[in-house]
């Protein structure tokens, strides 16, 4: 077991902790246990966000006071949250890309095979996606009780800001290609400005191959051929639906983890919703809110213990310690709770 003098980092790192809804707060709980397991250096900060606080009547999701400790510590470790369906409410999750200035979404997915059986073994696709702009910037309009309208929004700056940090990604993590993802045959102005400004500002990394796609059939390539790609940056909605799918491909969407990178603060979160059809039943996989984790951890500059959680993470999946997501009879050695799990990667630290 690590102690404190194996460190790379002896002041703690202070980070706000929010467990969210649904299996939220299980996984939250091992997903710390882990951590501490692991010897990282923190001093987390916990704050309520999501059902509870719009119950209290923040139709926001988000109490007032949760914002100075965002503030403070720039860092959010978030569990999922359900967003009330309908009118009144607004999503949490935009509220706070959009206030923290979290322009990037970061999602890595790669396939774990034969630790964790796969359609596509090769699979290493990383999805970049535009995090504020598109149709998630929130403005609709109702016309007539029959007539509504949501306003794509789409800026230059905004574009070149996620484009070139798809290309930095790519030259800083020796990836060799960026796809870009548009639908720009039928919306002209919007994506037809996200691919130019694409072809732009490619010019300036001849050393990454660079292509455009349309979307939708870049979504079924990337269905049946996800070896084919290796940094993919597109808008804000295809690249919440895509991120899933190719998710999903790997095995499970209770995988995959993402960064939301802004200029001073960061949030990290599984990919996945509050999955309110298996919360409190400990059959949730903590593996996505842990991919968070270490992407958080890799962020804080602690870097070894990011390395031996992952290094743990992958021996409990190759040791066949699944949970019921991704659970194959034949394949994986025994059927784990979220505890179990969390168990199974701890005594491997
Ligand atoms: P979901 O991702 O919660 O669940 C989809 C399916 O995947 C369900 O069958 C669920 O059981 C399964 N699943 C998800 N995570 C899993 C895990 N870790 N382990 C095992 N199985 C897992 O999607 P949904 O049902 O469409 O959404 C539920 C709620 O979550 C909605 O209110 C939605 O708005 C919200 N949501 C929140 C976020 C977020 O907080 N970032 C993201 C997506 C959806």
């Amino acid at each position: 077991m690590p102690t404190s003098a194996d460190l790379d980092h002896p002041q703690p790192a202070p980070i706000t902790v929010a467990p969210g809804d649904g299996i939220g707060p299980e996984i939250m709980t091992q997903v710390l246990r882990i951590l501490e397991a692991a010897g990282a250096s923190l001093a987390p900060q916990y704050i309520e966000v999501g059902e509870q606080l719009y119950r209290a009547g923040h139709s926001s999701g988000i109490a007032p006071e949760a914002w100075e400790s965002l503030h403070q510590t720039r860092v959010l470790l978030k569990g999922p949250i359900t967003t009330p369906q309908g009118g009144g409410y607004k999503s949490l999750n935009v509220t706070l890309r959009k206030s923290l200035g979290l322009y990037a979404n970061v999602r890595p997915c790669r396939s774990l095979a034969p630790a964790v059986s796969s359609l596509h073994p090769q699979l290493d696709v990383v999805i970049i996606r535009e995090n504020e702009e598109d149709l998630y910037a929130g403005i609709e309009h109702q016309h007539t009780p029959d007539v509504v309208q949501c306003l794509k929004l789409i800026t230059r700056s905004g574009c070149e800001r996620i484009v070139r940090y798809a290309f930095e990604y790519a030259r800083s993590h020796g990836r060799r290609k960026v796809t870009c993802m548009t639908k720009d045959n039928i919306m002209k102005l919007t994506d037809g400005l996200f691919h130019k400004v694409f072809d732009e500002i490619g010019r300036e990394y001849p050393d990454i191959q660079q292509e455009h796609q349309i979307i939708d059939i870049g979504t079924a390539r990337l269905a049946t051929q996800p070896e084919r790609y290796d940094v993919v940056v597109t808008l804000n909605l295809y690249g919440d639906i895509i991120s899933d799918v190719v998710a999903e491909l790997t095995g499970s969407v209770g995988l995959a983890g993402s960064a939301n990178i802004g200029r001073d603060c960061a949030m990290f979160e599984a990919i996945h919703g509050s999955a309110p059809d298996i919360a409190g039943k400990g059959m949730a996989n903590p593996s996505g809110l842990l991919q968070a984790a270490v992407l958080m951890l890799q962020h804080l500059g602690q870097t070894q213990v990011a390395a031996r959680v992952q290094n743990a993470w992958l021996c409990a999946l190759e040791d066949g310690l699944h949970t019921v997501d991704i659970f194959r009879p034949g394949h994986s050695l025994e059927k784990v709770s979220t505890k179990g799990f969390a168990d199974a990667v701890i005594t491997r630290l």
